[in-house]
């Protein structure tokens, strides 16, 4: 109710605006058609109010066709309708506005432009991207059509396009789009590792590196190419070369690392490692990883004490969980404390598992695992691990 009143205002104020606006210009109509506008003006008022739009609508197309004064608050009104999600209307409103005789150029392509944004909102993603591939050619409203076009071209997961479009968008609005288009090229290597074009992959990569010298992805997908062809070395490399770049994604390869390091055996070296970065890094993996190599080699009680160690400093409720684990795994304890032990286990399962573990910063949007672009407000590599007690 509260937004439809609301929608309603904004459509009131914008078309009042108009109103006064258009009275100013048309002073020189005579007062018989200006009574006429005004008295069609609040009839379509009118309906919305009464929550009528249909009838308001078609008032409000009359109108358009009998003067291209009403222009502008017409095509806002549209838009109102497709930010209320009721995009048939606002591509119904804007149709009639295309379809003025004697609309100047300027109109026309405004009236293009939201009649794109519309079709964009209804799903009609290949009649969005005729409308501004048109107003790019014809280079009106360029930036917002190209911006809108690499909008269409990801739907659609045309990543070569997306590439042209964002590419172009750069160089007419100066925006740096070199982020976006680096996790482009990521999601071309993808579908060539998925086809078996290695080479082309690389290329891939490559390109997203020199786009983009610090994309966290590309060098992990490199280090995973690696690794899967057992170039441990190699992998390891391009481990800390991502870990250089950006250390907030380290809770997603950590483990990875760590196998790298033994298959060269070598995971003392991978131990120092650790020690000093978990120094640094506010999450929990690292102590989770080491914990596990403390088992390995110097056994429970070892990892036990270090995790305990580890707690104190840096409260973690996945830390807590492994304790517990070490705890039962020991299993030299008299039954009654298996029991607790097992409880706790249980709930501290059902704690995490509730619990989202990344987090979009630009829009809050909460996931277990990680997704390079947010589902939900679709910005690339903003989707990060959640720091603090119950997660990362
Ligand atoms: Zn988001």
């Amino acid at each position: 109710m509260i937004e439809t009143i609301s929608f309603i205002l904004s459509a009131l104020v914008g078309v009042m605006i108009g109103i006064n606006l258009n009275r100013l210009k048309i002073e020189r109509k005579s007062h018989k058609q200006l009574e006429k506008l005004n008295h069609s003006y609040f009839k379509g008022l009118n309906y919305l109010l009464n929550d009528d739009s249909e009838k308001a609508i078609d008032v409000f197309i009359e109108l358009a066709k009998s003067s291209s004064e009403t222009f502008e608050p017409q095509l806002a009104l549209g838009n109102l309708y497709r930010r209320k999600g009721e995009v048939d209307k606002a591509i119904k409103l804007h149709q009639s506005l295309i379809s003025q005789p004697n609309l100047t150029e300027d109109y026309r392509t405004k009236a293009l432009l939201a009649m794109g944004k519309d079709y964009m909102s209804a799903g009609l993603l290949d009649r969005a991207e005729v409308l501004f591939t048109e107003l790019v050619e014809i280079e009106a409203y360029t930036p917002e059509a190209l911006y809108a076009l690499c909008d269409v071209y990801q739907q659609e997961q045309d990543w070569s396009e997306a590439i042209k479009a964002a590419t172009r968008y750069e160089n007419v609005s100066g925006r740096k789009m070199s982020g976006d288009i680096a996790h482009f090229n990521c999601e071309l290597a993808e579908i060539s590792y998925a086809n078996g074009n290695v080479n082309e992959a690389n290329a891939y990569l490559d390109a997203a590196l020199s786009i983009d010298s610090k994309c966290v992805r590309a060098k992990l997908m490199q280090a995973c190419d690696f690794q899967k062809n057992k170039k441990w070395k190699k992998a390891i490399e391009a481990y800390h070369k991502a870990l250089e770049f950006d250390d907030v994604f380290a809770s997603e390869y950590l483990n990875d690392m760590s196998y790298c390091y033994s298959m060269l055996k070598k995971c003392s070296e991978f131990q120092q490692f650790l020690m000093e970065f978990i120094k640094s890094y506010r999450g929990i993996t690292p102590v989770l990883v080491l914990a596990e190599m403390y088992k390995k080699f110097d056994g429970i009680d070892a990892a036990e004490k270090f995790v305990e160690e580890q707690l104190v400093e840096k409260p973690s409720v996945r830390g807590l969980d492994l304790l517990l684990k070490l705890n039962l795994e020991k299993n030299n304890d008299d039954g009654s404390n298996i029991t607790k032990f097992k409880v706790l286990e249980k709930l501290v399962n059902s704690l995490l598992e509730k619990k989202p573990n990344h987090r979009c910063r630009k829009c809050g949007f909460g996931a277990k695992n990680l997704h390079w672009q947010c589902p939900s407000c679709k910005s690339w590599g903003t989707v990060k691990p959640i720091y603090g007690l119950e997660s990362e």
